[in-house]
C-alpha cells in the first residue's frame, strides 16, 4: 500500500525544517507520495520538488490557506495546484499581508500581560519574514521559560479569550476555493474536527464548500484523534467527499504524528489520490 502524506509544514511557514529536510524525513519514514502544504505560502515548492525528485518521492504541490468563515478561522488545503498561477500567487500574498500587523498587536497585548519584546523574540524563530505566525510566538514563550511546551502557550495565551489573542480576518471560503480551482487544484477541508462548529454549522460549511467546488476533506490527520478518523470517514462518505491523509507535521518535538505515520484511511473512504497517476498504485 502506498504511504501518502499530503499535509505538512516547512520553515517557509511555521515548521522547523527546510523544505528539503522535510523531504528527507518523509523519505526516511517511508512516504511514497508527498505534499508540502505551508500556510498561505507556496515559495517552498521549488526546493521541495527538487529534493523529492532526487529522493525518488512522488511530489504533489500543495498549500494550506487560512480563511475566515463566520467568526471561525478554517484551513483549506489546495493540492495539485499550479504554483505559478498568478491569481493564486496574488491571493496568497494578500492573505499573508496582515500577519506582521497582527503580530505587533499580539506583542503589545503580551507586553501588557507582562511579557515584553515578544515580537522580536518570535522573529528569531521565523524562517520567512512574510510569514510570522502564532507558532513562532509559542516557541519564543517556551524558550524564555513562560510555558513548558507550545500547546501550553496556545492554551494560556494565544487562543480566543486569552491575553495574546488578536482576531484576524483571512481570505473568504469562496476566494480560497476559487484560487485553488483556478490553479487547477483540488480543494480539501483541513482537519475538520478541529473547528468549534456544532453539527448544524459544520453541515452548512460543508454544503457551501461543496457548492463552491470543494471535493475532499481530511479524514486521517495528525490534528484528529483516532476516534475522529472514524467519525470523519463517515462524514466523508455521507457527503460524497474524497478523503485525504496528512500528518500536519511541523517539527520533531512538537508534532503528535510524524511524517507518514498515520494509519491508512478507513474502509469505504475514496482516497483523494484515487485517480492520480502514481507509480505502484
Ligand atoms: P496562525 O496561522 O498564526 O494563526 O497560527 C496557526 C498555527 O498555530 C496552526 O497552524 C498550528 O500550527 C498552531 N496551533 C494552533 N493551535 C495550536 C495548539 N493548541 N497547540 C499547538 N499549536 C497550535
Ligand atoms: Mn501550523
Ligand atoms: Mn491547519
Ligand atoms: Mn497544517
Amino acid at each position: 500500500m502506498l504511504n501518502v502524506d499530503l499535509h505538512c509544514h516547512s520553515n517557509i511557514s511555521d515548521g522547523i525544517l527546510s523544505p528539503s529536510a522535510v523531504a528527507v524525513r518523509a523519505k526516511a519514514n517511508g512516504v511514497d507520495v508527498w505534499a508540502l502544504t505551508d500556510h498561505d505560502e507556496i515559495r517552498g515548492i521549488p526546493e521541495a520538488r527538487a529534493a523529492a525528485l532526487e529522493l525518488g518521492l512522488q511530489f504533489v504541490t500543495g498549500v494550506e490557506i487560512s480563511i475566515t468563515w463566520g467568526a471561525q478561522t478554517i484551513h483549506i488545503v489546495g493540492l495539485h495546484i499550479d504554483e505559478t498561477n498568478q491569481e493564486l500567487v496574488q491571493g496568497l500574498a494578500e492573505t499573508r499581508g496582515g500577519r506582521e500587523r497582527r503580530a505587533r498587536d499580539m506583542a503589545a497585548q503580551l507586553a501588557a500581560a507582562g511579557i515584553p519584546d515578544a515580537f522580536e523574540g518570535a522573529l528569531k524563530h521565523v524562517g520567512n519574514p512574510d510569514l510570522i505566525s502564532r507558532t513562532h510566538f509559542a516557541r519564543h514563550l517556551v524558550d524564555i521559560g513562560i510555558c513548558a511546551d507550545t500547546h501550553e502557550v496556545f492554551r494560556r495565551y494565544l487562543v480566543e479569550g486569552k491575553p495574546g489573542y488578536v482576531p484576524h480576518r483571512w481570505a473568504s471560503l469562496a476566494q480560497a476555493v476559487k484560487w485553488i480551482l483556478g490553479a487547477g487544484g483540488i480543494a480539501v477541508v483541513a482537519h475538520p474536527g478541529r473547528y468549534h462548529l456544532n453539527d448544524v454549522a459544520l453541515g452548512a460549511f460543508f454544503d457551501e464548500f461543496k457548492q463552491l467546488g470543494g471535493t475532499a476533506i481530511e479524514v486521517n490527520t495528525g490534528s484528529h484523534s483516532p476516534d475522529q478518523y472514524t467519525e470523519y470517514a463517515k462524514i466523508a462518505i455521507a457527503y460524497g467527499f474524497l478523503g485525504s491523509r496528512g500528518s500536519d507535521f511541523h517539527s520533531p518535538g512538537e508534532s503528535r504524528v510524524d511524517l507518514g505515520a498515520l494509519p491508512p484511511l478507513p474502509p469505504g473512504v475514496v482516497p483523494v489520490w484515487h485517480d492520480w497517476s502514481l507509480e505502484n498504485a
